[in-house]
């Protein structure tokens, strides 16, 4: 079984503090060796870093994400600033903006998001993006701002926004929404994408799979995300799994 890395994982979530060693074997277990873990908010900072060093094969990222506005203050981007030099991460994120979920003030979403992308590449770090709702304002900004590369994670867009992305140095993320039937546009794009512009994810504990509806989602399910990829591609799921893997060692520069 060829080594598989879940891009985009919240094993540093409260939905984990009871049985995380379980968690991470299970992931090992499926072939999942390596994990990249995306901050959300400054508050857990500290947390995400010891649980990495911890253990071998988990990979912390640093930022503010757009679901969080409520508990970020502009001095967390003095810190993440701060962060970032002091701790050299595999990419800068989770960041981006979010129109779906109401009450979040989308011109404070904003400034965190800019200010995240221009540290991004102040650093020569890769972007962890999301972008719900705001495909083409997250093209827009990056097109404007220039000079990065990075995922959008849980990709959720079309496939000429897709392409948009790709010609900008950014690769998609998928992972349990192409598990469902009624996913049709995004099990297109998994089925006829350049597959050096995937990358595999679960989005543990949230966006559970079709197969494990209202379940806590879990990164050994990654070897199920790549099953259906293969079965959407009819290719070899080897060979999906060795692309995919080699994707995020490249955007992130793990070993
Ligand atoms: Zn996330």
């Amino acid at each position: 079984m060829r080594p598989l890395i879940d891009s985009h994982c919240h094993l540093d979530a409260a939905e984990f503090d009871q049985d995380r060693d379980a968690v991470i074997a299970r992931a090992r277990a499926a072939g999942v060796t390596a994990q990249v873990i995306p901050a959300v908010a400054c508050a857990g900072f500290d947390k995400l870093r010891a649980l990495c060093a911890a253990h071998e094969g988990l990979h912390p990222a640093w930022g503010l994400h757009p679901m969080f506005l409520a508990e970020h203050r502009p001095g967390h981007l003095d810190a993440l600033r701060d962060w970032l030099e002091r701790e050299r991460p595999v990419a800068v994120g989770e960041c981006g903006l979010d129109f779906f979920v109401e009450g979040l003030d989308p011109d404070q979403q904003r400034l965190y998001f800019l200010r995240q992308l221009e540290l991004a590449r102040e650093f020569g770090l890769p972007l962890i993006l999301h972008a719900r709702r705001a495909v083409d304002e997250v093209i827009a900004t990056l097109r404007r701002v220039g000079g990065l590369r990075g995922v959008v994670h849980s990709f959720s867009g079309s496939e000429e926004q897709a392409r948009q992305l790709w010609k900008l140095g950014f690769l998609i993320g998928l992972g349990g929404p192409i598990t469902y039937e009624r996913a049709n546009k995004l099990r297109g794009l998994v089925a006829t994408m350049p597959l050096e512009f995937l990358l595999l994810e679960t989005d543990a504990p949230d966006q559970p799979l079709a197969t494990h509806r209202g379940e806590r989602n879990e990164p050994s399910h990654l070897s199920e995300v790549l099953a259906t990829v293969a079965t959407l591609r009819r290719e070899d799921p080897q060979a999906i799994a060795r692309a995919t893997t080699h994707n995020a060692r490249n955007l992130f520069g793990l070993q």
